[in-house]
Order: C-alpha cells, then sequence, then structure tokens
C-alpha cells in the first residue's frame, strides 16, 4: 500500500510506526490503528502513556541487568532464592521462559546477547565483566544460552574465563533436546524445565 493509498496523512504516519514494529506487516498495522481510532480518547491516552512510562521509567536490576520497576529485580532481591546458582541467559524474555517452568531456584544473568563477531558484537558489547565479578561468590554457574555458533561461542568464552578466574567454580550447560538453533523463548516449559535439571558439568 503506497502513501496515497491512505485518506489521511495522520493514519498513513501512524499505520507506519505501528508496522515498525517486529512482525507486524503493513495490513496488520492498518488493522491496529483503525481499532485504536474505534476507542475513546482516553483509552488511546492511557496505551500510549503506558509505552511512554515504560520506556522513561523501567529500570535494568544491577545485579541480574533483568528489566526490573526497581533497583534490585524481586528475584535478586528475594532471600527464598539461592543466591549461589547464577544461570546466565542472553535476554530478558529467557528469563520469563526458565521461571515459567518452576524448575529453578537460583538467581539471573542477563548478558544482553550473545558473541557474534559477524554482527560486530564482542564480549566487552555484553554483562561479561559483572558476571565474572559475581561468580566470586557462586558455587555454580549455569549457561542457559542458545545452540547456535554464537551460543557455543559465548559458552566457550564464559566457561574459559571462569575456569582461569575460578578453577573450583562448577560451571554446566544447560541439556538441550529439541530446539536446535532454536530461542529458549520458542521452546516448551516442559523441555526446558527438563533441560535445567540434567545439565552438563563443562570440564577443561
Ligand atoms: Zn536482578
Amino acid at each position: 500500500m503506497e502513501v496515497n493509498d491512505y485518506p489521511s496523512i495522520l493514519l498513513s504516519q501512524a499505520v507506519s510506526r505501528m508496522a515498525s514494529l517486529p512482525g507486524v506487516g503493513k495490513r496488520t498495522a492498518l488493522r491496529y490503528v483503525l481499532h485504536l481510532l474505534r476507542q475513546s480518547p482516553e483509552t488511546v491516552e492511557g496505551f500510549a502513556g503506558d509505552i511512554l512510562k515504560l520506556r522513561r521509567e523501567v529500570h535494568y536490576c544491577r545485579s541480574c541487568h533483568n528489566l526490573s520497576d526497581t533497583d534490585l529485580c524481586p528475584i535478586c532481591a528475594s532471600t527464598r532464592r539461592d543466591h549461589a546458582t547464577i544461570c546466565v541467559v542472553e535476554n530478558v524474555q529467557d528469563v520469563m521462559s526458565i521461571e515459567r517452568t518452576g524448575q529453578y531456584q537460583g538467581v539471573y544473568h542477563v548478558l544482553g546477547g550473545v558473541i557474534s563477531p559477524m554482527d560486530g558484537v564482542s564480549p566487552t558489547d555484553l554483562e561479561i565483566e559483572s558476571l565474572l565479578t559475581r561468580a566470586k561468590d557462586a558455587t555454580e554457574v549455569i549457561l542457559a544460552l542458545p545452540t547456535t555458533m554464537e551460543g557455543d561461542t559465548t559458552v566457550f568464552y564464559i566457561f574459559r574465563r571462569l575456569n582461569q578466574l575460578y578453577p573450583s567454580l562448577k560451571v554446566s550447560q544447560i541439556a538441550r533436546g529439541v530446539a536446535v538453533g532454536g530461542d529458549l523463548e520458542y521452546t516448551d516449559e516442559v523441555t526446558l524445565g527438563r533441560s535445567i535439571l540434567n545439565r552438563t558439568l563443562l570440564t577443561t
């Protein structure tokens, strides 16, 4: 659909904005915008306000870098979690996926990506140094990273660094049954839960 196909410039602008979201094509964007137009101005204001508030006010936990409304996220702040076990994940969605399995009682560390020389992502672009610092007090670090070349590179790099610093620290990798090359986000809860329980210890 061309810009001229829209009866209103405002409509065309709103559709363009909406279509800039991942997975939203022009047709779906138009449907969303027309839906918003059918709502009361107050409803749309609340919708836009919540998104703006999220963008302006959300924090990253100073310990694990998960999203949080507070300086320390609820998982890091909880006394019921095992703070000596740290599960390393690529992103915030992975924390949510693992939490849904109900099989993990430790804490997390969100890297914010994986090492990818092709995309120009080096270890210094990720929260790796902060992990190395945190791991000082840990008994086990579980690497729950994607089974892609980038994920494997990241696992190898982190394991090597941790092993150099803390030779007696247990470093394990989650077992992956299905989802080869897939994201944790798309792995079903049972499989993911099992893969955490059946993790394998990494050795040199
Ligand atoms: Zn946290």
